[in-house]
């Protein structure tokens, strides 16, 4: 049995049958990591002694036949804007180099109550901003797939350890698309749930209106899976959603004959790879082949996404990054006079170029005179927005589009061009301004064998139907191509 590309699935029944230890299993992505992991660069921090431990006690579990928490030894990374207590937690910033938090995140608790093992911290872009990983204050992340490419991101660790086979699933951040995306160029699958879907507490906060946690998995059934043990009101987020979760992986293996895919004219015009085009439309005909009906609808505001997003996130972000301030817990500059020459100094020498830019943007978006003209348009537009989802979602069940308007790129390729970074996020950023939930799986390769992903949005709080197209479009795939 190759351990290291097995399914979640795969790893608790292999571990409930006793087939392979937890110890064995953790060892051997330890093994892999130490191995193939200084090509890529995924992992921040390792946490090799607690993981062990972890894995022990779920084999003293397992040697005493008793019953197994549903991810048993399950060996999993998290991106490192998620707070880990006593594991060092970056969010890829100098800022925070030697930081260790007193508490964890809901989102990682939840997992480890159900036996998740945590394998360690994944790179990623400075607080979640940015499409490619070169973000990252310490090293970017390479392509499994092309070492000479980006991951996509900003939770680049978290889709090529995945991809690479270092970790079986892991968690990742989606403000913008940061789950979907990485996923996508790397040919993994990511969720965005539902905002308000999966607890935010100890998620070190970028834009606290868009920020969303969710996983980044092989399959669709261990994205649902994960969702289904992260998922629920938790009374430390007030924003957390007091409704019922479906049993995601139960609903799976409904039929899906009948539901009507929308398909949206303002996700297929210019600037779309006509590679990752063909790709989409041959996965939405393979829709229409299981039964779907494929309808036209309209998102007229599209085009205004990529604006309102940068203002909305950027505004966000100076507001919450103003704790940074070298005073109660972080980066703090030695050579300082005053006060306040001491907070200008940390945050000088503490915050990366993109994050300083940001900070200076959504300032500006801020300011009174300002505020009206950028802020407050931002977010009328923003209602726009969702009003486009709401009215598509009368007609359809589910929407389907591209993840990303082109394959991987290469590493240099936009970094030194901000705007064209930005436009990566095109087909993303709308799902986080509406809330809805967003998967990304993969639908085919480019002539250069990079992956290509398939987007597929939902209404609010409905992954289960998300989940459940996704699984069916994954299905007829596999068995089409005998991929995995
Ligand atoms: N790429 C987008 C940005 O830079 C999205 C980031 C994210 O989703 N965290 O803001």
């Amino acid at each position: 049995m190759d351990l290291n590309s097995l399914t979640i699935d795969g790893a608790r029944s292999a571990i409930a049958s006793r087939e392979v230890t937890a110890t064995a299993l953790a060892e051997a992505f330890y093994d892999k990591i130490a191995k193939e992991d200084g090509a890529i660069g995924a992992y921040l921090t390792l946490c090799k002694d607690r993981a062990l431990a972890k894995a022990a006690a779920i084999d003293a579990l397992a040697e005493k036949g008793e019953p197994l928490p549903p991810l048993a030894g399950v060996p999993v990374g998290i991106k490192d804007v998620l707070t880990t207590r006593g594991i060092r937690t970056t969010a890829g910033s100098k800022i925070l180099e030697n930081f260790i938090p007193p508490y964890t995140c809901t989102a990682v608790a939840r997992l480890e109550e159900a036996g998740a093992v945590v394998l360690g911290k994944m790179n990623c872009d400075e607080f979640a901003m940015g499409s490619s990983n070169e973000n990252s204050a310490y090293h970017p992340v390479r392509n499994p797939r092309d070492t000479s490419r980006v991951p996509g991101g900003s939770s680049g660790g978290s889709a090529a350890a995945v991809a690479a086979g270092t970790a079986i699933a892991t968690l990742g951040t989606d403000t913008g698309g940061s789950i979907r995306q990485p996923a996508s160029l790397c040919g993994v699958v990511g969720l965005k749930p539902t905002y308000g879907r999966v607890s935010r507490y100890g998620l070190i906060a970028f834009a606290s209106s868009l920020d969303h946690i969710g996983p980044l998995t092989r399959s669709v059934k261990d994205a649902a899976l994960v969702l289904r043990t992260m998922a629920g009101r938790d009374p430390m987020d007030s924003t957390s959603a007091e409704l019922p979760v479906p049993d995601y992986v139960a609903e799976l293996d409904k039929p899906v004959r009948g539901l009507r895919i929308g398909v949206a004219k303002e996700y297929f015009e210019e600037g779309l790879d006509a590679e990752v085009r063909s790709s989409v439309e041959a996965a939405i005909q393979a829709l229409a082949g299981l039964g779907c009906e494929v309808v036209p609808v309209s998102l007229p505001h599209t085009a205004y996404a990529i604006p309102t997003y940068y203002i909305v996130a950027t505004a966000e972000a100076s507001s919450n990054l103003a704790r940074f301030d070298g005073v109660r817990y972080g980066y703090r500059s030695k050579n300082a006079a005053t006060l306040s020459d001491m907070y200008r100094r940390s945050r000088d020498q503490g915050f990366g170029a993109e994050v300083k830019r940001r900070i200076m943007l959504g300032t500006y978006a801020l300011s009174a005179g300002y505020y009206d003209a950028y802020y407050l348009k931002a977010q009328q537009v923003r209602t726009l927005l969702t009003r486009d989802f709401d009215e598509a979602f009368k007609k359809v069940d589910v929407i389907a589009a591209p993840t990303s308007p082109t394959v991987a790129f290469r590493l240099g390729e936009k970094s030194n061009d901000p705007l064209a970074m930005y436009l990566a996020d095109v087909y993303t950023v709308t799902a986080n301004l509406a809330g809805i939930p967003g998967i990304s799986l993969p639908c085919g390769e480019n002539h250069e064998k990079l992956p290509i992903g398939l987007q597929l949005f939902g209404r609010h709080f409905d992954e289960a139907t998300v989940l459940r197209v996704a699984h069916a479009y994954e299905q007829t795939r596999s068995a089409q191509s005998g991929v995995q």
